[in-house]
């Protein structure tokens, strides 16, 4: 049988894991001291970080695996670099150094030459006001490290909420970003396996509520688009090496798109995939990293996908697929996820409306 390990033991790291059961494939799961492995439970080993003395011990006590991956980019990276001596280690520990550190990865677009909104770099008050200065407002400021879901990071529409910001911000390392005056948001997710296959799913729409995802649609219909997403996900796969899933978040906007970020992982905006697709990422990712020949993307019908945030009641709204990661209930927590299909992409958008409703009680 084929072994893989994942960094990380929450939701992406469980559905890879449920993906990746019919291929013949068996799982271990690295995780922090502390963290939560609730989601993986009882499909596969889970090792502590901290009980792990050598890199060769740690390595073992994964069980040898043939391959090593993470479901998210706030990984040990040196400890990735030092595990490579023993497997293959992807995407390359290099892509979540830059994924890990916004500014990096805003560096990375430019130098892959796509197109991102303007940025400065900032840390402290003055450098704060100085990038205010010359971006204007609205804006958003952005920790350079641990930002996820809309978390360490501040829309400023004035100069009160600047001071407000600069209190929070403290001396945190910042990157300040013109804010960018989009119609929608779309996500490309594509997978290249090790030796050069690549493949694509539609352009999904995605909103957000507070930060954090709530529905991702697809297809959306617009072949330019379409293109030129493409077009920068297989740029950076080239200049990258790339071996994975890699996600790639942008802003549609009156002069096309701009991207706002990359994630080198399976993507919340591509879980209708488990329904909608042929192949789902999950399952085209663990191909990718095993060199196996990628599994079928294409999807017969519109899809979608509504987060279940920090709600655990299934819906009573038909639909197509719910899934629960099995979570501790907290406020906003991303608990599960539904997944709709249909016929009509009008129809979905309405039953996506109503399901929203159901699931929020609006
Ligand atoms: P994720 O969970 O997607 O990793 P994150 O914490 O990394 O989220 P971003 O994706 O950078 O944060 O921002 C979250 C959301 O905030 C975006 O999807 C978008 O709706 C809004 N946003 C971020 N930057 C800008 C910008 N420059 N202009 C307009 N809106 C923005
Ligand atoms: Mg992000
Ligand atoms: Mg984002």
């Amino acid at each position: 049988t084929r072994h893989i390990a994942i960094v990380g033991c929450g939701q992406l790291a469980q559905m890879m894991a449920q993906e990746g059961k019919p291929l013949g494939i068996t799982f271990s799961f690295l995780a922090e001291k502390d963290e939560d492995a609730g989601c993986v439970e009882g499909l596969g080993t889970i090792v502590r970080l901290d009980e792990a003395g050598s890199d060769e011990d740690l390595f073992q006590a994964l069980g040898c695996p043939e391959v090593i991956t993470a479901e998210r980019e706030q990984v040990d990276v040196a400890l990735l670099r030092a595990l490579q001596r023993f497997c293959p280690v992807y995407p390359d520990p290099h892509v979540f150094e830059k994924a890990q550190h916004r500014l990096r990865e805003k560096r990375a677009l430019t130098e892959s030459g796509l197109p991102v909104a303007s940025f400065m770099p900032a840390q402290g008050r003055d450098e704060l006001l100085n990038a205010l200065d010359k971006l204007g407002y609205p804006a958003f400021i952005k920790s350079c490290e641990n930002g996820y879901d809309g978390k360490n990071q501040w829309r400023v529409k004035d100069a009160t909420e600047l001071q407000e910001a600069i209190e929070e911000a403290k001396d945190l390392p910042c990157v300040v970003e013109a804010s960018v005056d989009f119609s929608c948001e779309v996500s490309l997710i594509g997978a290249r396996s090790a030796s050069g296959e690549v493949k694509t799913y539609p352009l999904t729409e995605n909103l957000h509520r507070q930060g954090t995802l709530l529905l991702s649609k697809a297809p959306y219909q617009d072949e330019q688009l379409l293109a030129s997403a493409r077009a920068y996900l297989q740029k950076l796969m080239d200049d990258w090496d790339y071996v994975g899933v890699l996600s790639v978040e942008c802003f549609v906007t009156s002069e096309g798109l701009l991207v706002n970020e990359i994630a080198p992982r399976v993507h919340n905006s591509g879980h209708w995939t488990l329904v909608g697709a042929g192949t789902s990422q999950f399952a085209n990712h663990l191909r990718a990293i095993l060199d196996m020949p990628l599994g079928d993307t294409d999807c017969p019908r519109p899809a979608a996908m509504v987060n279940m945030l920090g709600v655990d009641r299934a819906p009573t709204g038909k639909n197509e697929g719910v899934w629960l990661y099995g979570k501790t209930l907290r406020p906003g927590r991303k608990m599960g996820h539904v997944i709709l299909v249909d016929d009509s992409s009008e129809e979905l958008a309405q039953r996506c409306e109503a399901m929203i409703a159901d699931l929020y009680q609006q």
